[in-house]
């Protein structure tokens, strides 16, 4: 059985839309294209690109829809990818969205959409074949559900290939968030029924605590969480983004998996002051997996969300790592602590694969109207 990455969360619609970013590039050629531009002041250089997809074997890529609210900006994101309005944040979601189903018509050899496991099955079964390069499959996930306008739009959006939503990134109409603590609003509770109506996959990132826990009670459909580390090995971390131990029990409870995230900030706060990213390994990494697997007491719940180009690049990951393609490093410092090959090929994957195997509807769904070359 081949050895395969399942990376659950990049927001590579945004930095498309944002960027110009084409990820069917190789790493060194973006770096090389956008050297002496604004691009990496913003958002570092990249960690993404097609040959180093194929170089680590990532068959599965969590491909975000994400964009930020104007009240939050100060040039974290470019103007083209904030909102002011829930209108405008309707329109910018559906773009990416569009912009994934076009990437994937226009570079059918390079990337597919996944939405059923009628689709995950074929493409799994390509993948065993080591000989050559696979398209590299995307699951759509909204993080922050700004972009719904109304919950009468979820089965639209699940036609159009949407199967994760992040209700949460800073706060919003539906729950407290990252830096905005508070509860699960009443409109929350209606897209949460909702969204287990038309089956979709909940994510609990950024959500508040508060929120999460009143989430995790109420949700009948799966939970995962795309990307977060546990906060009890972040020493000095004082804001929500981090997951509670408290919390963390509660989402294992619920049978979740949880990536965790080679994001230097969220693997030792203080990183920038001890010095550089000369001094972070994927060791660190390993102990956030090894910490959550212990609390589980099996490694079925945790897999890699690795939001690589989510706002930083190279500069920001640990020492090991200069793009996607050294992922496989962390299995190592996994073997190391006597994880065995199995459990490592879960964390690697299967433990995501197996979220979205008991899921994803059977059959692709049936208005596969998808935005095509040809309707353009
Ligand atoms: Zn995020």
């Amino acid at each position: 059985m081949t050895h395969l990455f399942l990376d659950a969360h990049q927001d590579l619609a945004y930095n498309m839309a944002a960027f110009g970013r084409d990820y069917t590039r190789s790493v060194a050629e973006t770096r090389r294209l956008e050297a002496g531009s604004a691009i990496p002041s913003y958002n570092g250089n990249t960690l993404l690109g097609w040959p180093e997809y194929q170089k680590a074997r990532v068959a599965i890529v969590f491909g975000t829809l994400f964009a930020g609210p104007a009240r939050l900006s100060a040039h974290i994101y470019p103007d083209s990818q904030e909102y002011t309005n829930p209108a405008e944040a309707n329109r910018i979601y559906w773009q990416q969205l569009r912009s994934y189903q076009r990437l994937c018509d226009t570079r059918a050899d390079k990337f597919r959409l996944i939405g059923s496991q009628s689709e995950l099955g074929k493409h799994l079964v390509e993948w065993e074949d080591e000989s050559q390069p696979h398209p590299v499959g995307l699951v759509p996930l909204m993080e922050g559900a700004d972009g719904i306008a109304d919950v009468r739009e979820l089965a639209e959006w699940f036609g159009q290939g949407l199967r994760i939503i992040g209700p949460a990134w800073a706060g919003n109409a539906y729950c407290g968030g990252t830096r905005e603590p508070g509860p699960l609003t009443a409109a929350g509770r209606t897209l949460l029924r909702e969204m287990g109506a038309n089956g979709f996959i909940l994510d609990l990132s950024h959500m508040d605590p508060e929120a999460a826990f009143q989430s995790l009670e109420i949700y009948e459909g799966p939970v995962i969480v795309s990307h977060a580390n546990a906060k009890s090995l972040v020493k000095g971390a004082m804001f929500n983004r981090l997951l509670e131990d408290d919390l963390l029990r509660a989402l294992l409870e619920r049978d979740a998996v949880i990536g965790v995230v080679p994001l230097n900030s969220f693997l030792n706060w203080n990183w920038k002051a001890e010095g550089s990213r000369q001094k972070v390994s994927l060791r660190m990494l390993a102990e956030q997996v090894d910490y959550i697997c212990q609390m589980a007491g099996d490694a079925r719940h945790v897999g890699i969300g690795s939001d690589f180009d989510g706002g930083y690049g190279v500069e920001s990951v640990p020492a090991e790592v200069d793009s996607i393609a050294d992922l496989p490093k962390l299995n190592p410092f996994l073997l190391e602590m006597g994880y065995s090959d199995e459990a490592v090929r879960g964390i690697d994957a299967g433990n995501f694969l197996r979220v979205l195997e008991s899921s994803l509807p059977a059959c692709p769904a049936r208005n596969h109207d998808r935005f095509s070359s040809q309707s353009l």
